[in-house]
């Protein structure tokens, strides 16, 4: 065997070697004979460069150092899980998915491992990126450092396609955990605190060869991807597994949801016994097809659940109730505690939500009560101990002014908060606005954070996020801890702030219930401020995924004069308050007044394309069939309910190329 055989032979030795040991579990040989074998094949990759492969088991070792991780757009967005937190809530949802989907449905239960996401893609059986989920948009390019992790295969086997993304999760085995710290321990560094946060902070070392050294371990849930030929999500798991991935063989399918109530009910008690953190159950829609049906909320797949195991609880004392003033004026309660360690943190601080909480609680100040922290970071009482209450206790009142500005509170209809409504005077409120409008996924700017905001907003300089842009650098200079040039800096952010794009600018705005994607589809739907404000609640609601709470919020908004002369400052200021150009001429008005309803698989464009050029064409997507509808879109395998519908209403049905046809005429 010449030394290029040699090479290749060893290359797929140590592949399979790999596979046994980190996916299988099952060592086929001892460390010694690996690490000898490994040794060899860097030496002779060294000696003949003209070889090199970017999967060779050897690059495991990392080496490559990332000083600024690339942001890169995810092919396909990575949502969120909609949680439950009791077995009524998924009775619930089962319910709601018997209401959209025709025949019966099966579900596949898996474990929700407790980690850091990731999706990996591979060309051609190698796995060619890595990113983070991010903000689900767009994640950090972190593939050098995955590549350390033994059991992300490099090289797939078996039968795979093409091209596809798969996701899981990273996550930290207990066992590694440990064994971390008391190395950290000998070193006298600081301890880490739990196994996910040194799991997704291990992605984002610049060395990769320190990543390399932390046992990490990659488990796999979801191929993405139209046009795999696969049917279901069991099959999924199935298949993933053959190509090479580690995919829990702890996952079940059944068909009903006492099935998923079993499943659940077991691992809740043995999830301890598991090598690794887990945090609840992943119930999902089994077929892809009805997965397809059901679709996304804007930020959820509609056809899973996520149940969460119930937290750990810790009992101490409540030294005294605090109340916070937040940016919409919303009261927050919060119980100081005794401190005490919760999961491994040490926790002061734990959230009572409302009035009503403090009432159904019958929470009061020196009582025992039980912690537990959820999926929040902030933990919140749960219950308290009446039997060890002393008798002289007395029943908290809630206060009924604001603790910042003594302005008597508010509590709307059917709303459980209270509200300050001193909107324009209340000092939280007007630096919590700035705040928000500055922050990283609004207006962004750069030179200015939330402290110095305050600072502003107490030396009177500022009171809107309007004024901002009247600041010069000498009326700042003088503020404290300001040197002139951090007063440039600020100055300038500012300015550049202006080329923002519109959608950000109308979530920075602040209105209640428009958060990022809101405004995304906002700004897409009415493409100016001018537009936006003038439409009515009606109007509104007939935008896809846009609800009564947030019609009635945007309406509420640009009613209030107020707002009307803040937001023509920024345009006079040259903010963008309308769609660029460039978003413009993707544009076009054929589609104009016409609802769309879109159903089944499609095979030229996604569903989510599809729905794009409904929306980018001056069309609107709509949920349900109604007399209002103007043509259901239907791909193969529409479901036998709504076809029915579309007939009764004299609806008509089109197939994906007469859609074409339509946008094109
Ligand atoms: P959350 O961050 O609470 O919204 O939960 C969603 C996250 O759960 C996803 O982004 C995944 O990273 C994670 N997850 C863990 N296990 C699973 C699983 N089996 N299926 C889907 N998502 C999972
Ligand atoms: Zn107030």
């Amino acid at each position: 065997m010449d030394d290029k055989e040699q090479i290749f032979k060893l290359r797929d030795e140590l592949r399979q070697h790999n596979y046994m040991y980190y996916v299988m579990d099952e060592p086929s040989i001892s460390d010694f004979e690996f690490d000898s074998k490994l040794k060899q094949l860097q030496d002779l990759e060294a000696q003949y460069p003209q070889y090199y492969d970017a999967s060779s088991p050897t690059l495991r070792v990392g080496g490559a150092v990332t000083k600024n991780f690339e942001t890169i757009v995810h092919a396909q967005r990575m949502y969120s899980l909609d949680n439950s937190y009791s077995k009524e809530d998924l009775m619930e949802w089962e319910t709601r998915l018997r209401k959209m989907v025709d025949g019966p449905i099966k579900y596949t239960c898996e474990l929700k491992y407790d980690g850091a996401s990731i999706s990996l893609t591979y060309e051609k059986g190698v796995l060619v990126q890595a990113l983070t989920r991010g903000d689900g948009t767009q994640g950090d390019n972190v593939t050098a450092n995955i590549k350390t992790i033994k059991s992300v295969p490099l090289k797939l086997q078996g039968d795979y396609p093409k091209k596809f993304e798969i996701r899981g999760e990273i996550v930290l085995p207990f066992e590694g955990f440990k064994a971390l710290n008391s190395d950290r321990l000998a070193a006298g560094e600081e301890l880490y605190k739990n196994p996910r946060n040194t799991a997704s902070g291990s992605l984002k070392l610049q060395d990769s060869a320190e990543v390399a050294k932390r046992p990490l371990d990659c488990l796999l849930y979801s191929i993405v991807g139209e046009n795999t030929g696969i049917q279901t999500q069991f099959e999924n798991l199935e298949k993933a597994r053959l190509w090479g991935f580690k995919v829990p063989t702890i996952a079940k399918l059944t068909d009903s949801i006492e099935g998923v109530l079993e499943f659940i009910n077991y691992w809740d008690t043995h999830r301890h016994e598991l090598p690794y953190e887990t945090d609840g159950v992943v119930v999902k829609v089994n077929s892809l097809f009805q997965q397809a049906e059901l679709g996304y909320t804007a930020k959820a797949p509609r056809w899973a659940m996520a149940y969460k195991f119930k937290a750990e609880q810790v009992s101490t004392r409540l030294e005294h109730i605090s109340y916070q003033v937040g940016r919409t004026g919303a009261i927050t309660p919060v119980a100081n505690l005794e401190p005490v360690e919760l999961a491994g943190t040490i926790v002061k601080r734990a959230s009572l939500h409302n009035a009503d909480q403090i009432e159904k609680l019958d929470v009061r100040i020196g009582d025992t009560v039980y912690v537990e922290k959820g999926g929040e970071i902030i933990p919140k009482i749960v219950e308290v101990d009446f039997s060890s209450r002393d008798s002289d206790s007395t029943k908290t009142n809630y206060i009924s002014a604001c603790p910042e500005c003594d302005t008597l509170l508010v509590r709307n209809e059917g709303e459980a908060q209270h509200y300050c409504p001193n909107d324009m005077g209340c000092s939280p409120q007007i630096i919590g606005r700035i705040q928000h409008y500055i922050s990283r996924k609004a207006l962004d700017i750069e030179g200015l954070g939330g402290e110095t905001v305050a600072l502003l907003v107490n030396a009177g300089l500022i009171r809107d996020y309007a004024d901002l842009y009247d600041l010069t650098s000498n009326q700042i200079i003088h503020l404290d801890r300001m040197a002139e040039k951090s007063a440039d800096n600020l100055v300038n952010g500012v300015q550049a702030s202006k080329d923002v794009p519109f959608e950000r600018v109308l979530f920075g705005l602040g209105i209640r219930y428009v958060g990022e994607t809101v405004a995304k589809k906002l700004a897409k739907h009415y493409k100016s401020i001018q537009a936006l404000s003038e439409a009515t609640t009606e109007d509104l609601e007939s935008v896809d995924e846009i609800g009564i709470r947030i019609a009635e919020s945007v309406v509420a908004f640009f009613k209030n004069e107020a707002n009307i002369r803040m937001v023509s400052r920024l345009i006079l200021y040259g903010l963008q308050l309308q769609l660029s150009e460039e978003a413009l001429s993707n544009q076009t008005t054929q589609l104009q007044g016409l609802r769309f309803v879109v159903s089944g698989v499609f095979e030229t464009v996604s569903r989510d394309e599809l729905k794009a050029l409904i929306d980018s064409n001056g069309g609107k997507v709509v949920s349900s069939i109604s007399a209002k509808t103007s043509y259901v879109v239907a791909g193969a395998n529409m479901g036998p309910s709504k076809r029915t519908k579309a007939e009764t209403l004299k609806v008509p049905i089109i197939s994906e190329q007469e859609f074409l046809e339509l946008l094109n005429e």
